[in-house]
This record gives C-alpha cells, sequence and structure tokens, in this order.
C-alpha cells in the first residue's frame, strides 16, 4: 500500500511569474467568484472529465446522440418519419424544466415561475402560460418536471420538442409522458450500447475541442504543489481514450495523461459518489483499494474513501466540474469540498452583456423612469379624487367651482400627458427586451436571468458554485495563491 503526501509531490519548476491583474484579462478569461476562496490554501483540486476537462463540440455530439436515439424510437413503435427531421439544435438551453405531462418546455426564475414557455418548438402566449401554471406551485425534479442539468442532457430536449411538433398532428392522441420516458430510454440506450461512445472514441477529433492551454494548467497547479485527481462517471477504457487524445504529447515533462494527476477514479456513479462509501476498486480486477498509486485507474469509490486515502479532504479540496447536480450541488451539500462551476454558456453570455451594453441601460433607464411616472399618475389621481370630493359638497361657492373645476382640467393634462409617455415607454422597454433577449438566445435569452430576477439555473450557480467560469484552462491566468473575493451582498434594507 503506498498512500501519497505532500513529500511526494515533486515541486516541477515553475514557468512565468508574473501574471497579468484580473482587471486586464477579457471576460471570457476570468473566474468570477460567489463566495471567497484562497487558492493558497487549496491542497488538492480534482476534475470532471466529460465536459469540464474534454469540451465537446455540442452539434456534432447533439447530431449524433439524435441520430441514434431517432432510430431506437422507431424501433419502439414510433413512425419512421422521425429519422427524417431536422430539429433547432440551438432549441434547448441548460436549466430549463420540461413539463411532461403536458409536452411544454419551460424556463423558470428563481421561485420555479414559467417565464417563458414552448409547447414542441411553438411559443405559449403569456395567457396560455398563465392558465396552464398559475393556479399550482411547480415543483422541479419531480416525475412531471424534468430538470435539464447537462449540456447531454440538451439534445433530449431537442428531439422530445421536435418530436412533438413531429407528431402532435398525426397521432390523435399523443401521450407526451409516453414519448418522454421513451426518448430519455432510448437516449440512455444509446449511451449504454455504445452507439454513441464507440463513435466518439473511434474519432475524438470529430467530437471535441481540445483546448491548448489545458496541459500547461494541469501544470502549473502541481507546480504549485497541489495534488491533482481526476473524478469521473465515465468507465475506465473511455476515460483513457479521451484523456489520452487530450493530454498525450502535449509536455515532454509528463510521460502519459496519467501523471498529470495522482489519483485517476473511474465510474463514479455521483451524486451517489458524494453519500456513500463504497471502496475503490481496481479498474482490472476486483480487489478493493487500500492505498492511491500514481499512473492506476481505480473505478467506483466514494466521497469518503477518497479522503480517506488521500489522507486530505475537507476545504482543502476545490472541485472543478460542469453539472450543477451531480458535480456542484451534490459536493456542496455532502462535502466541505469548494467548487469550482465550468459553464460553457458563459463565454456568449459575456459577449451578449458587452454587445447589449447600450440597450441594457437604457431599458434601466427607462424602467427607473416608468416608475417616477406611476407614482405621479398615482398621486395625481388621488389629487383628482379629492377635487371631485370637494366639488360634490353641498353650498360650495360658484368661484371655488370654477376654481376646482380649472384645477381638475390641469390634473387630469398632466395625467393624460403622463399616461401618453408611459405607453410609449411601455413599447419601447417590449421592444428592446425582445431585441436583447433575442441576442442572448433566439427561444429563451439570458441562461442566467429570467426578465430582471436570477433564473432557475442562475441561482443555482449563485447558490452552490463558489467560482465559476467558462473553461477549466482560465486557471492559468491565475496564480496559484490567488484569493478570489465574492461580491459583498447587501440586503433591501443596506444602503
Ligand atoms: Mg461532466
Amino acid at each position: 500500500m503506498r498512500r501519497y503526501g505532500v513529500h511526494e509531490q515533486q515541486l516541477l519548476p515553475l514557468p512565468e511569474l508574473a501574471l497579468p491583474s484580473e482587471a486586464e484579462l477579457p471576460f471570457s478569461h476570468r473566474i468570477y467568484c460567489n463566495r471567497d476562496l484562497r487558492l493558497d490554501l487549496i491542497e488538492a483540486v480534482g476534475f470532471d472529465m466529460d465536459y469540464t476537462l474534454v469540451v465537446y463540440d455540442q452539434e456534432a455530439m447533439d447530431r449524433l446522440s439524435i441520430e441514434a436515439t431517432a432510430k431506437k424510437l422507431v424501433a419502439r413503435g414510433y413512425p419512421e418519419s422521425l429519422l427524417a427531421i431536422a430539429p433547432r439544435l440551438d432549441f434547448p438551453i441548460r436549466g430549463l424544466l420540461v413539463d411532461t405531462k403536458l409536452g411544454n418546455i419551460l424556463k423558470t426564475d428563481r421561485y420555479s415561475y414559467p417565464k417563458k414557455a414552448y409547447h414542441g418548438t411553438r411559443e405559449l402566449s403569456s395567457e396560455q402560460r398563465r392558465r396552464a401554471y398559475n393556479s399550482k406551485r411547480i415543483r422541479p425534479g419531480t416525475r412531471r418536471y424534468h430538470c435539464i442539468d447537462t449540456l447531454y442532457a440538451l439534445s433530449e430536449v431537442t428531439l422530445y420538442a421536435a418530436a412533438i411538433d413531429a407528431l402532435d398532428h398525426g397521432l390523435s392522441h399523443l401521450d407526451y409522458a409516453r414519448l418522454f420516458a421513451d426518448v430519455r430510454a432510448s437516449i440512455d440506450e444509446a449511451h449504454r450500447d455504445g452507439s454513441i461512445k464507440d463513435r466518439i472514441m473511434a474519432d475524438p477529433g470529430k467530437f471535441v475541442t481540445p483546448d491548448p492551454d489545458l496541459a500547461a494548467t494541469l501544470h502549473r497547479l502541481r507546480s504549485a504543489g497541489k495534488r491533482l485527481f481526476l473524478l469521473t462517471n465515465s468507465g475506465p477504457e473511455y476515460t483513457d481514450v479521451m484523456m489520452d487524445y487530450l493530454l498525450s504529447g502535449e509536455s515532454s515533462r509528463y510521460s502519459s495523461w496519467r501523471s498529470y494527476f495522482d489519483i485517476v477514479a473511474t465510474d463514479a456513479r455521483k451524486p451517489g459518489f458524494f453519500t456513500g462509501d463504497a471502496p475503490f476498486a481496481h479498474s482490472q480486477g476486483t480487489t478493493s483499494v487500500e492505498g492511491f498509486e500514481r499512473g492506476k485507474m481505480y473505478c467506483g469509490g466514494s466521497l469518503r474513501e477518497l479522503e480517506r486515502l488521500a489522507g486530505a479532504g475537507g476545504d482543502r479540496i476545490l472541485y472543478v466540474g460542469d453539472h450543477i447536480y451531480g458535480d456542484v450541488l451534490r459536493a456542496k451539500k455532502n462535502s466541505a469540498w469548494r467548487t469550482l462551476m465550468v459553464i460553457h454558456e458563459l463565454a456568449d453570455e459575456l459577449r451578449a452583456i458587452g454587445r447589449f451594453a447600450g440597450e441594457i441601460d437604457r431599458m434601466h433607464r427607462l424602467n427607473m423612469r416608468r416608475y417616477d411616472l406611476l407614482d405621479r399618475v398615482r398621486e395625481q389621481q388621488a389629487r383628482l379624487k379629492s377635487i371631485l370630493r370637494r366639488v360634490d359638497i353641498p353650498g360650495v361657492e360658484t368661484q371655488e367651482l370654477i376654481e376646482l373645476e380649472a384645477m381638475r382640467a390641469r390634473v387630469r393634462r398632466v395625467v393624460d400627458r403622463d399616461r401618453v409617455e408611459l405607453k410609449a415607454l411601455e413599447l419601447e422597454y417590449l421592444a428592446l427586451e425582445r431585441a436583447v433577449d433575442h441576442g442572448y438566445h433566439p427561444f429563451w435569452g439570458s441562461v442566467f436571468k429570467a426578465e430582471s430576477e436570477l433564473s432557475s439555473f442562475g441561482e443555482q450557480v449563485e447558490r452552490y458554485a463558489c467560482l465559476y467560469t467558462d473553461r477549466v484552462s482560465n486557471l492559468v491566468r491565475y496564480s496559484p495563491g490567488h484569493f478570489f473575493r465574492g461580491p459583498r451582498h447587501r440586503m433591501a434594507h443596506e444602503h
């Protein structure tokens, strides 16, 4: 048995010491902080693999997954026309909820209130949305409401929505819940039987977008004395092929991809990994593991066992993953691990924020003006009422009546003028909102926000991710001793 410790960590020569300050970094290269984190106190950094270290080409993956799944749906008795559909791959985003009962797809705000909804890919009007959802609270993660948490799952929504578009009129009683269950089962089957994995392993270059800074990022962390581990739900064979594709030959200092990591844990079965106490097994053979060796791959395991065998744990571990539930939320709720969430959508979001800065500012000013006008209209209406009450009092002098009438006409004019301005302002606001939303995403708007509220996805990111960024290699732009500082939160009463 070999227990590793800090003394075995090879301190590698630290390359370029001078790093630009955070303010000099482009926004897409920054790491954003929700909760203070001192990188110098982190002893070990763990990485998820799929969509974290391995960045897939979303379009290529979606096509592969939809093609494999549509075949399986047809095999289950759905019309062959499903093989010919050309769905809009850009339809879904992460954080959506699928209402499997009504065949609707929803984007909700932090209170689970739907702010946008589509039946298939046909948008519901606000009236239709209200009718369907206003009377009962939505409970995400139940049988009826399925959460779309991962980039893998986007193709489920794409196919489900496209199938509803195609079949709604063809089949007299389309069972939306059944259709969703069949889409899910077919995708799972395609993942299990190798229809998807084998194709990727045969030609990783077709499905993966390599990150030229990944090897340097891992090396920099190691150079700073941090231990690295890989913790993935993928199996050892798939992990080996993908990591080899990413890292082999990237640096002469490392003989293989495995030498970048102190522990390689595969088949981890997250999120169960964070709550159970399963032992690790060797990837070849079934004997349970009593110590980790560099260069070997392990299967199964649990957080408790990992911390025991590694002799490190708690808030000295930073875990980097892309899955809000399986990686970030569970790690946060069931351990003291700190979390860095990789959110590939962030780059687009940041671009849209930059592109629409003028419009967003204008919307903010329109809103402020709107509140002022609404206040004034309410005030003037109250004045009108009191004038009318005075007019109605019996025995009021004629002269006073004349003055009251003149005052009433003046106030009325102000109210009418304000109402005209309000109407124009609201129309301008709506047009801007539509244009900005469409610029963020043609169907859903911002991933993180729902109108002026946080979206449910944005809320989870803020709540569970200590840090978040667009890609793992943004770590290379920060000193390994960097102090990430979160925003100072203000409650409504603070000023
Ligand atoms: Mg992942």
